[in-house]
Protein backbone atom coordinates (compact mmCIF):
# COMPACT_ATOMS: atom_id res chain seq x y z
CA UNK A 1 0.00 0.00 0.00
CA UNK A 2 1.38 3.39 -1.11
CA UNK A 3 -0.31 5.76 0.82
CA UNK A 4 1.55 8.84 -1.02
CA UNK A 5 -0.18 7.86 -4.36
CA UNK A 6 -3.46 8.32 -2.96
CA UNK A 7 -3.43 11.71 -2.79
CA UNK A 8 -0.77 12.33 -5.34
CA UNK A 9 -2.45 10.36 -8.03
CA UNK A 10 -1.70 11.66 -11.40
CA UNK A 11 -5.53 12.31 -13.08
CA UNK A 12 -4.45 14.00 -16.09
CA UNK A 13 -2.09 13.24 -18.92
CA UNK A 14 -0.90 14.39 -22.29
CA UNK A 15 -2.25 11.25 -23.63
CA UNK A 16 -0.66 11.05 -27.08
CA UNK A 17 2.78 12.19 -25.57
CA UNK A 18 2.19 9.37 -22.81
CA UNK A 19 2.29 6.76 -25.55
CA UNK A 20 5.25 8.22 -27.71
CA UNK A 21 7.51 8.19 -25.05
CA UNK A 22 6.25 4.68 -24.22
CA UNK A 23 5.77 5.46 -20.61
CA UNK A 24 3.61 3.56 -17.78
CA UNK A 25 2.30 5.23 -14.88
CA UNK A 26 0.28 3.72 -11.68
CA UNK A 27 -2.26 5.24 -9.31
CA UNK A 28 -5.07 4.55 -6.84
CA UNK A 29 -7.75 6.44 -5.50
CA UNK A 30 -10.12 6.27 -2.06
CA UNK A 31 -13.56 4.48 -3.84
CA UNK A 32 -15.23 6.61 -2.28
CA UNK A 33 -14.06 9.99 -5.17
CA UNK A 34 -15.93 7.44 -7.96
CA UNK A 35 -18.89 9.02 -7.28
CA UNK A 36 -20.53 8.08 -10.97
CA UNK A 37 -19.88 4.59 -10.44
CA UNK A 38 -21.10 4.38 -6.93
CA UNK A 39 -24.61 6.11 -8.11
CA UNK A 40 -27.16 3.32 -6.63
CA UNK A 41 -24.33 0.84 -5.19
CA UNK A 42 -25.16 0.12 -2.02
CA UNK A 43 -22.89 1.57 0.93
CA UNK A 44 -19.36 0.75 0.09
CA UNK A 45 -16.87 -0.19 2.57
CA UNK A 46 -14.80 3.10 3.62
CA UNK A 47 -11.30 1.76 3.30
CA UNK A 48 -12.09 0.45 -0.25
CA UNK A 49 -9.46 1.32 -2.64
CA UNK A 50 -9.22 1.34 -6.76
CA UNK A 51 -5.89 0.99 -8.12
CA UNK A 52 -5.21 1.19 -11.53
CA UNK A 53 -2.27 1.16 -14.01
CA UNK A 54 -1.66 2.31 -17.72
CA UNK A 55 1.00 1.36 -20.25
CA UNK A 56 1.83 2.89 -23.25
CA UNK A 57 1.10 0.75 -26.33
CA UNK A 58 0.98 0.60 -29.97
CA UNK A 59 -1.80 -1.43 -32.32
CA UNK A 60 -0.82 -3.80 -35.26
CA UNK A 61 -0.96 -0.95 -37.36
CA UNK A 62 0.51 1.71 -35.05
CA UNK A 63 -2.66 3.05 -33.46
CA UNK A 64 -1.87 4.74 -30.41
CA UNK A 65 -2.88 2.77 -27.11
CA UNK A 66 -3.17 3.05 -23.66
CA UNK A 67 -3.43 -0.40 -21.94
CA UNK A 68 -5.63 0.34 -18.48
CA UNK A 69 -6.20 -2.55 -15.99
CA UNK A 70 -8.03 -1.80 -13.00
CA UNK A 71 -9.06 -3.45 -9.71
CA UNK A 72 -11.03 -2.91 -6.41
CA UNK A 73 -13.25 -4.60 -4.40
CA UNK A 74 -16.72 -3.32 -4.96
CA UNK A 75 -20.02 -3.79 -2.49
CA UNK A 76 -22.85 -4.61 -4.83
CA UNK A 77 -26.53 -5.92 -3.61
CA UNK A 78 -27.10 -9.28 -4.20
CA UNK A 79 -29.73 -9.83 -6.38
CA UNK A 80 -31.21 -12.32 -4.60
CA UNK A 81 -31.20 -11.82 -0.70
CA UNK A 82 -30.41 -7.98 -1.37
CA UNK A 83 -27.87 -8.20 0.95
CA UNK A 84 -24.37 -6.76 0.49
CA UNK A 85 -22.38 -8.35 -1.42
CA UNK A 86 -18.24 -8.03 -1.63
CA UNK A 87 -17.19 -8.24 -5.39
CA UNK A 88 -14.08 -7.65 -6.71
CA UNK A 89 -13.18 -6.46 -9.93
CA UNK A 90 -10.26 -6.65 -12.03
CA UNK A 91 -10.78 -5.32 -15.48
CA UNK A 92 -8.22 -4.33 -18.27
CA UNK A 93 -9.13 -2.16 -21.32
CA UNK A 94 -7.25 -1.41 -24.72
CA UNK A 95 -7.73 2.59 -25.13
CA UNK A 96 -7.36 3.48 -28.71
CA UNK A 97 -6.29 7.12 -29.17
CA UNK A 98 -8.18 9.00 -31.88
CA UNK A 99 -7.51 13.32 -32.27
CA UNK A 100 -11.15 14.01 -33.57
CA UNK A 101 -14.73 13.62 -32.34
CA UNK A 102 -15.46 12.37 -35.73
CA UNK A 103 -13.04 9.70 -35.35
CA UNK A 104 -14.99 8.46 -32.24
CA UNK A 105 -17.80 7.13 -34.33
CA UNK A 106 -15.46 6.23 -38.01
CA UNK A 107 -15.58 2.84 -38.90
CA UNK A 108 -12.62 1.62 -38.82
CA UNK A 109 -10.16 2.63 -41.47
CA UNK A 110 -8.93 -0.67 -41.98
CA UNK A 111 -10.81 -4.11 -43.00
CA UNK A 112 -11.67 -6.04 -39.49
CA UNK A 113 -10.48 -8.92 -40.98
CA UNK A 114 -6.69 -7.62 -41.18
CA UNK A 115 -6.59 -6.81 -37.47
CA UNK A 116 -7.82 -10.23 -37.28
CA UNK A 117 -5.03 -11.26 -38.59
CA UNK A 118 -2.39 -9.00 -37.05
CA UNK A 119 -3.65 -9.51 -33.96
CA UNK A 120 -6.31 -11.82 -32.76
CA UNK A 121 -9.38 -10.02 -33.29
CA UNK A 122 -8.00 -7.45 -30.25
CA UNK A 123 -10.67 -4.91 -29.63
CA UNK A 124 -9.44 -1.14 -28.86
CA UNK A 125 -11.89 0.99 -26.99
CA UNK A 126 -11.70 4.38 -28.99
CA UNK A 127 -11.30 7.18 -26.97
CA UNK A 128 -10.60 11.00 -27.44
CA UNK A 129 -7.07 12.10 -26.32
CA UNK A 130 -5.94 15.24 -25.48
CA UNK A 131 -3.17 16.73 -23.64
CA UNK A 132 -4.79 16.85 -20.53
CA UNK A 133 -6.38 13.31 -20.88
CA UNK A 134 -8.51 12.19 -17.75
CA UNK A 135 -7.36 9.05 -16.78
CA UNK A 136 -9.48 8.85 -13.53
CA UNK A 137 -12.66 9.59 -15.85
CA UNK A 138 -11.25 6.05 -17.74
CA UNK A 139 -10.74 4.37 -14.74
CA UNK A 140 -14.09 5.00 -13.47
CA UNK A 141 -16.11 4.23 -17.20
CA UNK A 142 -13.71 0.77 -17.16
CA UNK A 143 -15.49 0.11 -13.27
CA UNK A 144 -18.62 1.02 -14.69
CA UNK A 145 -19.03 -1.33 -17.28
CA UNK A 146 -17.34 -3.66 -14.69
CA UNK A 147 -20.06 -4.31 -12.33
CA UNK A 148 -21.73 -7.08 -12.89
CA UNK A 149 -25.72 -6.79 -13.78
CA UNK A 150 -26.85 -9.94 -11.44
CA UNK A 151 -24.57 -10.34 -9.07
CA UNK A 152 -25.11 -13.04 -6.21
CA UNK A 153 -23.72 -14.56 -3.57
CA UNK A 154 -22.38 -18.45 -4.30
CA UNK A 155 -24.49 -18.92 -1.26
CA UNK A 156 -26.18 -16.30 0.56
CA UNK A 157 -25.68 -15.28 4.34
CA UNK A 158 -29.09 -15.93 5.14
CA UNK A 159 -30.04 -19.10 3.04
CA UNK A 160 -31.31 -16.64 0.06
CA UNK A 161 -34.63 -17.11 1.52
CA UNK A 162 -36.48 -13.57 -0.39
CA UNK A 163 -35.82 -10.17 -0.42
CA UNK A 164 -38.70 -9.61 2.65
CA UNK A 165 -36.72 -10.92 5.54
CA UNK A 166 -39.85 -12.43 7.36
CA UNK A 167 -38.37 -15.16 8.66
CA UNK A 168 -35.49 -13.90 11.01
CA UNK A 169 -35.53 -17.17 12.78
CA UNK A 170 -33.55 -19.05 10.48
CA UNK A 171 -36.42 -21.28 8.92
CA UNK A 172 -35.34 -22.59 5.88
CA UNK A 173 -37.39 -21.41 3.11
CA UNK A 174 -39.39 -23.42 0.80
CA UNK A 175 -37.39 -22.64 -2.07
CA UNK A 176 -34.47 -23.42 -0.35
CA UNK A 177 -35.84 -26.64 0.39
CA UNK A 178 -36.44 -27.28 -2.35
CA UNK A 179 -32.99 -26.88 -4.15
CA UNK A 180 -32.09 -29.07 -1.53
CA UNK A 181 -34.53 -31.81 -2.60
CA UNK A 182 -32.50 -30.75 -6.61
CA UNK A 183 -29.38 -31.07 -5.47
CA UNK A 184 -29.33 -34.71 -3.39
CA UNK A 185 -31.67 -36.16 -5.99
CA UNK A 186 -29.09 -36.51 -8.96
CA UNK A 187 -29.64 -39.97 -9.62
CA UNK A 188 -33.19 -40.05 -9.58
CA UNK A 189 -35.20 -39.56 -13.11
CA UNK A 190 -31.76 -38.73 -14.87
ZN1 LIG B 1 -27.19 -13.07 -1.44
Amino acid sequence: MKDSSESGAVRHIDAFEFVRLGRSLEGSAPLARFVRLLDGLPEQDPSAVVRWSAQADRGPLGEPLIRLAVETVLTVQCQRCLGPLAMPIESEVALQLVETEAELDDPDTFDESDLEELDAGQDFEKVLGSRRFDLFEQVEDELILSVPYVPRHDVCPDGGDGPSGDAPEKKPSPFAVLAGLKGSAGDVGK
